[in-house]
C-alpha cells in the first residue's frame, strides 16, 4: 500500500530527501507522494522513512493504493533495476 500526505503536513520538508525512491514532491501547499514510486520503503527500510521524520504525523497509509508485499516488491525492482 502506498503512502500518501494528509492535510496535516506543514510542507517542512524534512520527509522529502529521507525517501530511497524520490517519490515525494513538494505540491502546491503540501507534499505529495507518487504513489507509482512508493514502496512502503520496503527492501530498504523496516518502516516508513517519511512517517519516521514526519512532525505532522501526515504521512499514512493510502487505502486507496492497496499492494501486496510482492507488487510493492516488484515496483521496487522496476525503480531500481540495479
Ligand atoms: S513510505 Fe518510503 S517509499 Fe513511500 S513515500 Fe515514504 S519514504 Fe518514500
Ligand atoms: S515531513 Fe510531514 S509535515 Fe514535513 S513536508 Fe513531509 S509530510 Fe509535510
Amino acid at each position: 500500500m502506498a503512502f500518501k500526505i494528509t492535510e496535516e503536513c506543514s510542507a517542512c520538508g524534512a520527509c522529502e530527501p529521507e525517501c530511497p525512491n524520490e517519490a515525494i514532491t513538494e505540491g502546491e501547499d503540501i507534499y505529495i507522494i507518487d504513489p507509482d514510486k512508493c514502496t512502503e520503503c520496503m527492501g530498504y527500510y523496516d518502516t516508513q522513512q517519511c512517517a519516521e521524520v514526519c512532525p505532522m504525523e501526515a504521512c499514512v497509509a493510502d487505502p486507496d493504493h492497496q499492494e501486496t508485499e510482492e507488487e510493492l516488491l516488484e515496483k521496487k525492482k522496476r525503480l531500481h533495476p540495479e
